[in-house]
């Protein structure tokens, strides 16, 4: 198969900086959209990945899973965009489309999904690579569109911090008679205040930090509580019927289970790995609780959310910068020193 070499930037090791490497992207097959990024997010994944946090890391890797940008090639077959086109990517780029996860518009749950880095490309036979480069070849059924109506810079987030937050809030039922609440305000954290304060809910967001106040209350936080300060948890004790946990290192969940009214439920959507302190299940039990995880969204609900961000003006909050900057973003956001996602201006790959 024929390729093109682009300019990108990733990591060649856990311990190494990211810095500028050449790939290879995919002529475009007849089903195959090609696209100029524009923008890409940075999400605390692509620095869990670089860092081989996960155990699970092949290098090269090219991060990068919220791309905006535009269309310059279509494959003979495409019908839903044409070139000019804005569009996003997120963090899907393929699933085998049978399985019952993928007819129920449950993609991210396929066995064989394949992630936007880090995954099998069956076409190249290599790991795929994300949007730190300058373009992307994406079959057209992983290819979104983007509403015109938006800053393209702020739109880039909701392709992960948004739709991870956007989906459990939709599959609990997330509405204008629920309360819910929102553990760390990161990139995730921003995003789940954003939607679920337009879905119409009250919302609380947990934080460790006294400074995150004001924003969390303009980002459309109703009330903020300090986790580290024991009478504030104890003054939410049952208040919430979901809570969207978006911490992403270990830590201790008994505290916020006690904060779940009955039949509430806490989902864990940042912290991959075994929980230490163990969960108690006492107050489990006796309040009928639950402990939940959930993954990104898939490509339907994903763009259920851009057009519901077109519709009510949302996009993320954030800090542009050039790739030449990325070894310090990904330093400031392990020290939670981001408001409150950055997104790569990738014209800047080109110097
Ligand atoms: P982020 O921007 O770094 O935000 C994480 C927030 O968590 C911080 O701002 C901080 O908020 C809080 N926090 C950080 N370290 C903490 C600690 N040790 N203890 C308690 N709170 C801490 O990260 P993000 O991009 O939102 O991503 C969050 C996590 O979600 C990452 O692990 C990422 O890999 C994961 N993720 C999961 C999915 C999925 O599909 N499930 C998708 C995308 C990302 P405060 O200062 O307010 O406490
Ligand atoms: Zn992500
Ligand atoms: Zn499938």
């Amino acid at each position: 198969m024929n390729t093109t070499v682009v300019k990108a930037y990733g990591s060649e090791s856990p311990e190494a900086d990211l810095k500028p490497l050449k790939i290879n992207r995919r002529e475009v097959t007849p089903t195959d959209v090609e696209i100029d990024i524009l923008y890409c997010g940075v999400c605390h994944s692509d620095l869990h990945f670089a860092k081989n946090d996960w155990g699970m890391t092949q290098y090269p890797v090219v991060p990068g899973h919220e791309i905006v940008g535009k269309v310059t090639k279509i494959g003979q077959n495409v019908d839903n965009y044409k070139i000019g086109d804005l569009v996003a990517v997120g963090c899907l780029v393929d699933s085998c489309r049978t399985c019952n996860n993928c007819k129920n518009d449950l993609e991210q749950y396929c066995p064989e999904w394949v992630g936007t880095y880090g995954g099998f490309d069956k076409h190249l036979q290599t790991n795929t690579h994300g949007g730190y480069s300058e373009t992307i070849v994406v079959d057209k059924d992983f290819v979104l569109k983007v509403p015109e109506n938006l800053d393209l810079a702020g739109i880039a987030p909701v392709l992960c911090a948004g739709i991870t937050t956007w989906s459990p809030l939709r599959h609990w039922n997330v509405g204008k008679d629920s309360k819910v609440a929102v553990v760390g305000l990161g990139g995730l954290g921003h995003m789940a205040i954003k939607l679920a304060h337009a879905l119409g809910a009250h919302v609380t967001l947990f934080s460790r930090s006294t400074n995150k106040i004001e924003d969390a209350k303009s980002l459309g936080a109703d009330q903020v509580v300090i986790s580290t300060d024991d009478a504030q948890m104890q003054s939410v004790a049952g208040a919430f019927d979901v809570i969207i946990d978006t911490v992403p290192y270990v830590h201790d969940l008994n505290p916020y289970i006690g904060t779940l009214n009955t039949n509430g439920t806490l989902v864990v959507v940042g912290y991959l790995g075994p929980l230490d302190p163990m969960l108690v299940t006492v107050p489990m039990i006796m309040g009928r609780k639950s402990v939940a995880g959930s993954l990104i969204g898939g490509i339907a609900e994903t763009q259920e959310l851009l057009d519901f961000c077109g519709k009510h003006n949302i996009t993320s909050d954030v800090e542009v910068i050039n790739i030449q900057e990325i070894n310090t973003a990904y330093e400031r956001m392990l020290k939670s020193d981001v408001k409150y996602r950055f997104v790569i201006d990738m014209k800047s790959i080109k110097n």
